[in-house]
């Protein structure tokens, strides 16, 4: 994690955007087997790698004011996300393909693979993105299923990011291979804008956790609509304890604001977060999960 976060530190430093910075991350953690976004994402029922993910990238007033065509709130707010891929190595990039290249923000299945052929990014087999871990997990859960112990929650392992660049640009994604036992064809929150990403000028996050809550309470936007109110780490705690919690399911989220202040909370068992910023540097760190 701290390698991918060292990727998006670079380009940052280097007066660099914040969706370079977000994209580069996320490449480098769906690269690393560990993660379950990518290469290592955990299969389903069936035995195969199905990936979601999303961007989206928010201009500062200011600037969206310059670049904007329309004068209203959206001006500079641009989104794009896949779901259901299943030949694609780095998701997060067909995302960004979506967002740049179409007029649509979401595309899904074999249509998503095929605008990754158009736009030059290489497709590969499913099988070449099964790790022998995540398939021993599969084989645990198929077992669990067949004894009647019921899906496991845990082995998350999504990955995200969010940034602001020195030109107050925000950007947040969100890469996963989504929840232990989904069946072919679920669509998790990190594919939804709103929900598992989300970024206006105001500031930018991106969520992990039980996709399913995520989405009916629009996680993302929530935590960054309180922005209005409160700091990023208020912000962040609220939603987990007002949403997560009380819907008895498990997630985390981190967030960015427009003065750079960063907020992150969970209440799984584990969410490891690394921040950067060009006064302290990188940071790792393990915050408290939040329990009722
Ligand atoms: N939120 C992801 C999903 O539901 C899974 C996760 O974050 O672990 O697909």
């Amino acid at each position: 994690m701290l390698e991918a976060v060292q990727r998006g530190a670079d380009i940052l430093r280097g007066s660099g955007n914040a969706l370079d910075a977000v994209v580069a991350v996320l490449v480098a953690l769906e690269n690393h087997p560990l993660f379950n976004a990518g290469t290592g994402s955990l299969l389903t029922t069936d035995g195969t790698v199905e990936m979601d993910a999303s961007v989206m990238v928010a201009a500062s007033d200011e600037r969206a004011n310059r670049v904007g065509s329309r004068a209203d709130s959206q001006a500079g707010v641009m989104a794009g996300a896949v779901a259901a891929v299943t030949r694609v190595r780095n998701p997060i990039q067909l995302a960004r393909a979506v967002m740049e290249r179409t007029p649509h923000v979401l595309v899904v299945g074999s249509g998503a693979e095929r605008l990754a052929r158009r736009v030059g990014l290489a497709l590969c087999s499913n099988e070449e993105l099964i790790t022998e871990r995540a398939r021993e997990r599969w084989r645990q859960q198929q077992e669990s299923a067949q004894l009647g112990i019921g899906a496991k929650t845990q082995g998350h392992g999504t990955v995200g990011a969010a940034a602001i660049d020195c030109r107050g640009t925000i950007a947040a994604a969100t890469s996963t291979g989504g929840v232990p036992g989904k069946i072919p064809g679920r669509v998790g929150d990190s594919a939804i804008i709103g929900a598992g990403t989300y970024a206006d000028k105001t500031g930018g996050a991106s969520a992990t956790g039980n996709g399913e809550a995520i989405i009916t309470r629009a996680l993302c936007r929530e935590a960054v609509m309180n922005l209005r109110q409160t700091t990023p780490m208020t912000a962040v705690r609220r939603v987990i304890s007002r949403t997560l919690v009380l819907d008895g399911a498990q997630g985390g989220i981190i967030l960015v604001d427009r003065r750079g202040r960063i907020g992150f909370a969970h209440n799984a068992a584990a969410m490891e977060v690394a921040t950067f910023t060009s006064l302290a540097g990188i940071r790792h760190l393990w915050p408290d999960s939040i329990k009722t």
